[in-house]
């Protein structure tokens, strides 16, 4: 066999082993979901809303405003009819799904509703009130879901009478789209909850994968580090469209700052604000927003093609004091990628996880880790654990939160490969 199809072949595996859930008796009995609620009509919840109107379930949705309600269903009609457009699905199949879905303006009238999915803003003490009203108002049996990207949900979980019946599911943007479901278990999750709700999965179409509570789950906490990462470069002149090019060659096809310009500079800003990241402050300040404004990290021409921006490039250099600098694209990357394997290290020693290979699950579905290098796990084996090592401990350096995890020293000194990892399985307590 060759490399590319052995890699072929362990993502194939990964992908069947991500379903099973060692500990979890197959036998265990299902919760019976046919109208599901979703609280809040915006980019989440109109995506996560299709999955379920796609497959036949009724779908309750809740908006604050009869306005945020019509936005939001007309964002998922306009969807449905480009599908149709393209002859993916009849006419008639348009009119079929919209009549599934039920829009409301209270939560209390989602009572019946054997599913509910929260996908609210990320702000606690908002996901908190809304949970207290579910726990008071919602049947008993239903399964409370939150699709919060990072927030505590044993913290959400724990105000209400009944932890058992909440559980995470993290849906990935567009959610209509996106194969990934991060499937996360609380503290108290009930075994029929995680049974009914891996099967849900499948039924939706998704690739679920059971994660534990901690900031960012797997795919988010990764990515946190990479992001981290790539900012510190900034910081020393190395430029985001670099940053961003060494990616691309590796094959993602968006960097972090492609990223930031695709999903707008100004998620978690506002006006006047100093947040941690100085640059992309004063780049909203000035209007540089992102493709929504034309500009952001990059300059955009005529054709919305991003360019490299000499605004941008004064931005940087006035607040970081860094003359620009030029570093090879392959110590880009390991700098950005080492600390992402190191990171999920991490992830399988809390038992956040259940398996090494379902990291790569997480990062090749959600995330377009390019499947030739098989996810951070697989490709950590491709790279060998010592020379993860060597740039972990310089990182580590500089930055005790990047410091190489346990296991890490473990393979580079006594052997063994990343995909191996065995701490244990996920655990939740
Ligand atoms: P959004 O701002 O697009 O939508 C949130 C919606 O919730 C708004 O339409 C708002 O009117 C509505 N809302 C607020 N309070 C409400 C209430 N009390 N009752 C009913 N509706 C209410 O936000 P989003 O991007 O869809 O994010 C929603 C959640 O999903 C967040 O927790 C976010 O972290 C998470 N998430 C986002 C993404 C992403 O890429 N956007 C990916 C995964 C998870």
């Amino acid at each position: 066999m060759t490399h590319q199809e052995k890699t072929g072949a362990y993502i194939a595996d990964a992908g069947a082993r991500a379903w099973q859930v060692p500990g979890l008796d197959p036998a265990t009995p299902k919760r019976a979901i046919a109208t599901v609620g979703i609280i809040g009509a915006g980019t989440m919840g109109g995506g996560i809303a299709m999955n379920f109107a796609t497959a036949g379930f009724n779908v309750r949705i809740v908006e604050t405003a009869q306005a945020a309600l019509d936005r939001g269903l007309a964002v998922v009609r306009g969807n449905y009819q480009r599908s149709a457009d393209k002859g993916r699905f009849p006419q008639d199949e348009v009119e079929t799904r919209m009549a599934r879905f039920d829009g409301r303006l209270a939560i209390a009238d989602l009572a019946d509703c054997d599913l509910v999915i929260e996908a609210v803003f990320e702000d606690m003490d908002l996901k908190k009130t809304i949970f207290t009203e579910l726990d008071r108002v919602m049947k008993p049996g239903a399964i409370l879901a939150t699709n919060t990207s990072a927030l505590d949900i044993d913290e959400i979980a724990a105000v209400t009478e009944r932890p058992g019946d909440v559980i995470g599911l993290h849906f990935f943007s567009p959610a209509n789209v996106m194969k990934l479901l991060e499937i996360v278990r609380a503290r108290h999750t009930s075994e029929d909850v995680v049974a009914t709700c891996m099967d849900l999965a499948r039924t939706i179409n998704k690739i679920a994968v059971l994660v534990g509570v901690c900031p960012g789950f797997v795919g988010n906490r990764i990515l946190f580090a990479r992001q981290k990462q790539a900012n510190k470069l900034v910081y020393r002149g190395v430029m985001p469209w670099d940053v961003d090019a060494a990616l691309n060659a590796f094959g993602f096809k968006m960097g972090p700052f492609q990223m930031s310009d695709l999903a707008g500079l100004d998620i978690g800003w506002s006006k006047g604000a100093t947040t941690d990241n100085p640059i992309r402050d004063a780049l909203c300040e000035m209007d540089r927003r992102g493709q929504k404004t034309q500009a952001g990290y990059y300059d955009y021409d005529a054709a919305r093609r991003p360019v490299p921006s000499d605004v941008t490039a004064g931005v940087i250099r006035d607040i970081t004091g860094a003359e620009p600098s030029q570093m090879a694209s392959d110590d880009i990357l390991k700098t950005l990628i080492h600390p992402m394997i190191n990171e999920a290290v991490k992830i399988l020693e809390e038992n956040k996880a259940q398996r090494p290979s379902d990291v790569d699950v997480v990062w090749l579905n959600g995330y377009g880790w390019p499947p030739d290098s098989g996810g951070p796990m697989w490709y950590g084996d491709m790279v060998g654990a010592a020379e993860v090592l060597a740039t972990m401990e310089e990182l580590g350096r500089e930055d005790p939160e990047f410091a190489p995890a346990q296991t890490l020293r473990a393979l580079a000194s006594r052997g063994g490969s990343f995909t191996q990892i065995d701490t244990g399985g996920l655990k939740t307590d």
